[in-house]
């Protein structure tokens, strides 16, 4: 109800957003019925060593193909998810997803997951991924999952401990979107992340902005004394790629490497085109 209120609210506000949130409703009412209708589906975005030019692992990026209104991205259907609770089965299909996936892959290269702040606080992460891992066979040292900043906002107690299972278990842990969510900086010392991954929102500013150059070799200093390694998401130029190669930088992601593509269509021959085109990019970085 008091949902409902809000909604009415905003209509007054804004000219149009009757008809957004009329599309909005529809959408969170359409996602069981897709989730049995298979219309939600993985795409994977390929990633790289800096240091040996060679692809790492995929990332796990879900999509909706819906059939009236074609893909829908997750910017645009998650955040309904995590209101309506429908996050929860639907973060349970693609950590199964990605680790059926990985296991089909020819070459045993790392999955990484996203977690959703909703779905950490919801459920038993540690149960969800030992059943994913039994039912698939996947080598726990393969998966990563992502979690990120804004779970550290409202930290419950069972968070640090859940998150060191799972590494006993042998899974590694990335912090995503670094930089974006939350001013503090405590948590990074009170939390034994694998990973840190720089927000794309430093990384696209890099070739003309001094200011985002500091803060991501502030960044890769400070990780590299927390033993933490870094990745480089949202790399879309061969310039910002050097920069980072330079600075120190671990792991390398982006558009210009690799977009994230249903890599299921054909299996074992797409995964071969991408790591050539790709790691061709970074090794001619290395020779110059
Ligand atoms: P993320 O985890 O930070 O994923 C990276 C996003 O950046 C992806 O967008 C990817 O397509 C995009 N990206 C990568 N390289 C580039 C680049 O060079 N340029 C540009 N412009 N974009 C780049 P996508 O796939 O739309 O995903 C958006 C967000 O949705 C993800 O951000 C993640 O937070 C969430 N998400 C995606 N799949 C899942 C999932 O299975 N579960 C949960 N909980 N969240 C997910
Ligand atoms: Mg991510
Ligand atoms: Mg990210
Ligand atoms: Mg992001």
């Amino acid at each position: 109800r008091a949902k409902q209120q809000g909604h009415n609210k905003i209509y007054c506000y804004e000219e149009g957003a009757d008809e957004k949130i009329h599309d909005l409703q529809l959408l969170s009412q359409d996602m069981d019925r897709a989730l049995k209708n298979n219309e939600f589906k993985l795409f994977f975005q390929p990633q790289f060593s800096f240091a040996t030019g060679e692809q790492v692992g995929f990332e796990a990026l879900i999509r909706w193909e819906h059939p009236q209104r074609g893909l829908i991205s997750p910017g645009d259907f998650i955040p309904i998810a995590e209101q309506n609770g429908f996050i929860i089965p639907l973060s349970e299909f693609a950590l199964l997803e990605a680790c059926k996936a990985a296991v089909s892959w020819h070459n045993p290269l790392r999955v990484a997951v996203n977690l959703s702040p909703v779905q950490i606080q919801h459920i038993d992460i540690v149960e969800l991924t030992e059943h994913a891992l039994q039912e698939t066979g996947l080598d726990p040292a393969r998966l990563e999952l992502e979690v990120t900043e804004s779970l550290f906002i409202n930290i419950s107690d069972g968070t640090a401990e859940m998150l060191q299972k799972l590494q006993k278990m042998g899974i590694s842990i990335a912090l995503d979107d670094f930089g974006t969510g939350y001013s503090g900086l405590n948590y990074l010392s009170n939390f034994p992340f694998d990973k840190l991954k720089i927000d794309r929102s430093f990384v696209k500013d890099l070739t003309h902005d001094q200011g985002a150059m500091a803060i991501i070799s502030a960044v890769i200093g400070m990780a590299k004394s927390l033993d933490m390694r870094i990745t480089a998401e949202g790399i879309d130029n061969k310039e910002v790629l050097e920069i980072l190669k330079i600075a120190g930088c671990h792991e390398a992601q982006g558009f210009l490497l690799g977009k994230p593509r249903d890599i299921n269509l054909v299996p074992g021959v797409e995964m071969e085109t991408s790591h050539t085109h790709s790691g061709n990019e970074l090794n001619s970085r290395h020779d110059t």
